[in-house]
């Protein structure tokens, strides 16, 4: 019966990550009307993170300071500048920055096989 255990375990873990999803949806929900709530919910979402060792999905990752933990919402709790191949994210809340690859496969593409 092993192997129905550990289906069970990735039964739990989907659930939580589904969890962690609805989190930032009510982030999302009330960042206009109450931020420091989607700070809470962000705060909560990674506690859950953690239990259950779930690795964030990148676009969520994305929309929260991995310094302060604040939730980001581009032009207004955090400034998005394009850099060359990064993205540059700087959080308003603490004024630091985080700087991820720009990956658009379709201009690799163009820039590997120029026409
Ligand atoms: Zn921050």
């Amino acid at each position: 019966m092993a192997r129905q255990r550990k289906k069970q375990k990735s039964l739990i873990k989907d659930l939580a990550a589904q969890r962690i999803e609805r989190l930032f949806e009510l982030a999302h929900d009330e960042f206009g009307q109450n931020p420091k709530r989607s700070d809470r919910y962000v705060l909560l979402a990674r506690r859950i993170g953690m239990r259950y060792r779930i690795r964030f999905p990148t676009n969520l990752k994305r929309r929260m300071c991995k310094h302060c933990r604040s939730y980001l919402v581009p032009g207004s709790s955090s400034r998005v500048r394009l850099r060359g191949r990064y993205i540059t994210v700087t959080c308003l809340r603490c004024n630091k920055q985080m700087r991820y690859p720009y990956k658009s496969s379709k201009s690799k593409v163009e820039e590997d096989n120029p026409a």
